[in-house]
């Protein structure tokens, strides 16, 4: 695990686009179906957009339905940070980079063994290395 990336609003607004920095520093959601991984079978691995670190292996990735990709497991369980977020009139549980803290959406209990979970991610925060 390798050392925290922090950096300032205004570092990070140079760095991202206005829909990623929206996305990954405001946590902002992308529209369903809209994303450019949503139906992506490519493989490789999805890295943070933000910092790089990688995050889901292509290979735990699968369709839910839900219009968002979807993955089963992280690569390692420390390389994601979970937080109880009750925005919107909901608990959910928060998925964030662990290494720069980025929103990269939520996990529920509703994916496919054998983890049972479903990381549900927005595309823009995420980028496949292939
Ligand atoms: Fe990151």
């Amino acid at each position: 695990m390798g050392s925290k990336v922090e950096k300032t609003e205004e570092e990070w607004r140079a760095q991202l686009t206005p829909e990623q920095f929206a996305v990954c520093r405001m946590k902002a959601t992308e529209r369903p179906f809209s994303g450019e991984y949503d139906a992506c079978k490519d493989e490789g691995i999805y890295q943070c957009v933000c910092c790089g670190t990688e995050l889901f292996h292509s290979s735990t990735k699968y369709e839910s339905g839900s219009g968002w990709p979807s993955f089963w497991e992280p690569t390692q369980p420390d390389s994601v940070r979970l937080e109880t977020d009750q925005s919107h009139g909901m608990i959910r549980t928060e998925v964030l980079c662990n290494t720069c803290d980025a929103h990269l959406g939520h996990v529920f209990d509703d994916g496919p063994p054998p983890t049972g979970q479903r990381y549900c991610m927005n595309s823009i925060s995420l980028q496949l290395k292939k």
